[in-house]
């Protein structure tokens, strides 16, 4: 590198915002690319990284000088090369992408940190590994030493032991001095699994999610990127952090949808994880019970490894029933008498139950009976679901909230005439209440337990065997182990089934296998019971006999057939206004201008079945392609080609997950 002493040279600086380029300063001083500079900007001061050095004198410019050069360790060549790949591949301005990295800037204040992050203890306590474990776990350590290039897929049944396993992973990785990062989808990132990390290491790791404070974010985020919190459990933005010394991802739960971001840089964290560790040399493993057929299919066809435990660790797989709900009168209520019977055994042996509903609230929908008026959100397409315990009618899509109503405000008529229609946790929990009047009964959805705080003490309650009978979301089915469970009730089998994407079969295997798997993971058997109107179709035949590959096989034909991932890939484009008719405007423009290849399917424009949404009108173009060929660079060629009036928003969704 060039060194200007007495002179000055000129170096160009990103800053963590929309901007796409770097902008320019001088500086006297010797810096090098990826460093932390703080710069004039406007009329403030932000920190940035040097992103070029020895740059030439742009004509006809006064240029403001670096402030100061501050002594984080500075962004490795590789992982500059990773976050321009990301803007690259996501359609999004550098700036943006760097943000990720540097979300505040309060990290750079003078303000000293509070918090300091003792040191793992690699050996503080660890298990005596069984046989099956022991050949994953060496299989596993061989691959991430000697072969980091390839992405590894831990792939075992619920309770078969993949975090112990994967804990012995991130400790080689600790004690060869290197820095650990384990994702989790946010809300699996309970108490119960930090306490299983501060158990093996005797030491709390760094957390990293989005409801950290302020000051903790800031020591958090200081501690990371000097290497001084080597063990970092994060959810999908602790990815983009700029680790000095980075030994090892997992990603765990790796099939989740939740690891997509689904606002400002629309990214896919499992995804963005392979990336970076193939370009920064980090070997990544993938973890999962229902891994995603993407993942799946990569190991079938040998592009990862698969390391796999078949069986619980000293428990046994639960047995799962279909209760067939077809021919069933209403008035007999949301719950078989299998299930009540079920219930009411599980109940006589101490044992708790768990009732699988993943609708908040009481009822979807109300009806008025005089005249068929339906309660509807303002801004949304969406009806208002009722909320009986807090006495209002919600939507669930952007938290309008009214009161519940007493009369109808189409016809006048009275309460009587109100119909709530369908079920909620609510109403279930209602329902069972009229069976077992001297039960606990707890509610785990997201309204009710709506802090962290609130969340673990019913978690506690539940451990401790306060509650009898659990009605909850999918918050439920995530990363707990409660060894006293062991009957699990799904409601409604076939609720992910109707009117979904191409996933819709995979996302319903995969929640309802995940719930099955939180019954009998103690020292008793668990049962499992589907209530379902389809006990024939093959996704509850391949669930009740535990075959997975059965069902993923069904899955790879139908997507061979019908063009869509990983046979090929895809690319949403989301155009949206307040003003339709300027969205349907906008999108004829676009119609006429996307490039005209056959490389490339343009599908659409159709409006989005979630439309309007918070008031905004969308339409969604969906590209396709062959998985080889550059589909970024197409969506990129497409936009800039594209003139569009400022009242109307155009969004890249890379491998879209939501189609909403
Ligand atoms: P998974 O991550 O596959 O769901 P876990 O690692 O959570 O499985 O293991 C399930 C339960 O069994 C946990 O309570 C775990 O501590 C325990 N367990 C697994 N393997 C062992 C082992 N070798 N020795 C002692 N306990 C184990
Ligand atoms: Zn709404």
């Amino acid at each position: 590198m060039h060194t200007f002493a007495d002179t000055q040279g000129f170096v160009n600086v990103l800053l963590p915002m929309v901007l796409d380029r770097p902008l320019t300063y001088t500086t006297s001083q010797d810096v090098s690319v990826g460093q932390y500079v703080r710069v004039p900007f406007r009329n403030r001061s932000l920190t940035g990284i040097v992103w070029e050095t020895d740059v030439p004198h742009p004509a006809l410019k006064t240029l403001k000088p670096l402030l100061k050069i501050h002594d984080f360790p500075p962004l490795s060549p590789d992982f500059i090369a990773f976050l321009t790949w990301c803007a690259d591949y996501t359609v999004s301005s550098m700036g943006k992408i760097l943000k990720l990295a540097l979300p505040l800037q309060d990290a750079f204040q003078d303000t000293p940190s509070k918090q300091t992050f003792a040191p793992p203890q690699v050996a503080h306590r660890s298990v005596v590994f069984d046989d099956a474990q022991k050949v994953a776990l060496t299989k596993l350590l061989s691959l991430t030493t000697e072969h980091p290039d390839k992405v590894a897929l831990l792939d075992g049944e619920t309770g078969s032991g993949k975090t112990e396993v994967y804990l012995d992973i991130v400790a080689a990785a600790l004690a060869r001095g290197q820095q650990a990062l384990i994702m989790l989808p946010e809300i699996a990132l309970s108490t119960q699994m930090l306490r299983r990390f501060s158990d093996r290491f005797g030491a709390e790791p760094a957390l990293w999610h989005s409801h950290l404070t302020p000051a903790k974010r800031r020591d958090t985020w200081r501690a990371i990127v000097t290497g001084q919190a080597p063990l970092v459990l994060g959810a999908r933005s602790a990815l983009f952090l700029p680790y000095p010394n980075l030994g090892v991802m997992v990603v765990d739960e790796e099939h989740e949808s939740a690891y997509k971001q689904d606002d400002g840089v629309l990214y896919h964290a499992r995804d963005m994880a392979v990336a970076r560790g193939h370009r920064e040399n980090v070997p990544v493993v993938l973890v999962s019970a229902t891994p995603s057929l993407e993942t799946w299919h990569h190991v079938e066809r040998g592009k990862y490894h698969g390391v796999r435990l078949t069986s619980r660790y000293q428990a046994t797989l639960p047995d799962i029933t279909l209760v067939d709900m077809r021919g069933r009168p209403a008035s007999q209520g949301w719950l078989h008498e299998t299930v009540i019977d079920e219930t009411r055994q599980t109940l006589s042996q101490n044992k708790q139950a768990l009732f699988f509903m993943n609708r908040r609230g009481y009822a979807p929908m109300t009806l008025c009976r005089g005249c068929g008026h339906r309660w509807r959100c303002r801004d949304c397409s969406s009806y208002l679901s009722a909320h009986k315990a807090i006495g209002v009618l919600q939507c669930h899509h952007c938290g309008y909230k009214q009161p519940m109503p007493e009369t109808c405000p189409a016809c006048g008529a009275g309460e009587d005439a109100l119909i709530p229609c369908g079920p909620g946790v609510e109403r279930i929990a209602e329902e069972l209440a009229t069976h077992f009047p001297n039960q606990e009964i707890a509610i785990v959805s997201s309204d009710v337990l709506s802090t962290p705080k609130k969340m673990h003490e019913t978690v506690q309650r539940i451990t401790q065997g306060e509650v009898s009978l659990i009605v909850g979301t999918q918050m439920i089915g995530k990363g707990y182990h409660f060894p006293d469970l062991t009957l699990v009730n799904v409601v409604d089998g076939d609720m992910g089934l109707s009117g979904g994407d191409f996933r819709a079969g995979e996302k319903t295997w995969q929640m309802l296998h995940q719930i099955a798997g939180r019954s009998g993971r103690g020292q008793h058997a668990g049962k499992v019971l589907i209530q379902t109107f389809v006990p024939d179709h093959l996704l509850m035949q391949t669930l009740q006999r535990h075959d997975r590959e059965g069902f993923y096989r069904a899955l790879i034909k139908e997507r061979t057939l019908g063009h869509w991932p990983p046979f090929t890939r895809l690319a949403a484009l989301i155009v949206s206004g307040r003003a339709l008719v300027r969205v349907d405007a906008a999108c004829r423009t676009l119609l006429g201008s996307a490039p005209k290849t056959d490389a490339f399917e343009v599908l659409g424009p159709a409006p989005a079945p979630l439309s309007p949404l918070r008031g905004e009108h969308r339409m969604r173009f969906l590209v396709r392609c062959a998985p080889q060929k550059r589909l970024s660079a197409y969506m990129k060629t497409w936009l800039s080609a594209t003139p569009l009036p400022p009242d109307v928003q155009v969004q890249v969704d890379m491998d879209p997950v939501s189609f909403v």
